[in-house]
């Protein structure tokens, strides 16, 4: 009697441990599917991303896998995720715009958003941020004021220009490094143009619309308050015999091909850049940006509107 007793109470134990094992189990599997149906990585396979796209999507910033999964599924995501230059803020605009271009690749798409070519010229320009100084962005879409004037203006000497110019005193400073080195080496550096105000661009261009139209105008000159000259950081520079467009031929352009960012200076409207900068080329156009920026945007290549979008108003 005693021992039936005994094992009837050893088979209730028995019983409610196993019991006990099934409901932590149980429970232990719920919690883990919970979690499985609010992870990220199910919510990116809801919906529509595959395998190897999710794995790439979960390496991005929580800000950024937060983005995407409030969007709709998108064959380019994970391709634009992954492009050198991509900016979060401009996602929207990256999808509308390889949607009107699907020939374009994503790094095509990337840069053209990044410096606003999704967008008409001038249309609701934005005002230059000046603070920047030597890395103010003046273009198509972003403008001077008729009032700003650049400070420490000094006016070149003949030695190194043709016609009267003047220049900020800095970037005087830099290009006689530069016109000293390249002189060195038999080569002569003349600046023809140099800083221009507000009122000599508005009636360059208005010239220019009066012989062949705005249109034309806007094909060959900055209208007013969107020319680099206003800036004061930036030169025109040709050598003798050579006029602007066959300034490229000559060593003296050579030269500064190698050396131009040593001392400063970029070339702003590089040849197969026009997109990116909405001017043709002009191998005489240069921008004084300060050499650590000027080293570092001939070493990746870009131009200054990429510059500027990523690593300037980016921060
Ligand atoms: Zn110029």
């Amino acid at each position: 009697m005693k021992k039936k007793k005994r094992r009837l109470r050893k088979k209730r134990i028995r019983n409610c441990l196993i019991g006990l094992i099934l409901l932590i189990g149980v429970g232990i599997g719920g919690f883990s599917y919970f979690q499985y149906i609010h992870s990220n990585s199910y919510l990116l396979k809801q919906i529509g991303y595959q395998k190897d796209e999710i794995e790439i999507i979960l390496k991005q910033s929580p800000k950024e896998i937060d983005t995407i999964l409030k969007k709709e599924y998108h064959k380019n995501m994970v391709s634009l995720l992954q492009e050198q230059y991509f900016l979060l803020d401009h996602l929207d605009r990256y999808l509308a715009y390889s949607k009107k271009h699907p020939n374009k690749s994503m790094k095509d798409v990337v840069t053209l958003v990044n410096v606003n070519r999704d967008r008409e010229f001038y249309e609701n320009s934005k005002k230059t941020d000046t603070s920047k100084k030597e890395l103010m962005l003046v273009n198509k879409y972003y403008a001077l004021g008729k009032d700003y004037q650049p400070t420490n203006i000094v006016s070149i000497s003949n030695q190194y220009c043709y016609g009267e110019n003047e220049i900020k005193e800095e970037v005087f400073d830099a290009f006689l490094d530069m016109w000293n080195a390249a002189k060195k080496e038999n080569l002569t550096l003349i600046i023809t143009s140099s800083y221009r105000d507000y009122e000599t661009q508005e009636i360059l261009w208005n010239r220019y619309k009066d012989q062949q139209g705005q249109a034309w105008a806007d094909s060959i000159s900055a209208r007013a308050g969107s020319s680099e000259h206003q800036t004061g950081y930036t030169l025109d520079i040709v050598t003798y015999n050579s006029i602007l467009n066959d300034f490229e031929n000559t060593d003296e352009f050579k030269w500064l091909q190698k050396h131009a960012h040593e001392y400063g200076f970029i070339l702003r409207y590089p040849k197969g850049k026009e997109d990116i900068t909405g001017y043709d080329y002009e191998s005489w156009h240069y921008r004084y940006v300060g050499v650590d920026v000027a080293k570092k945007i001939h070493e990746l290549g870009i131009t200054f509107d990429e510059y500027y979008a990523y690593f300037i108003e980016n921060k």
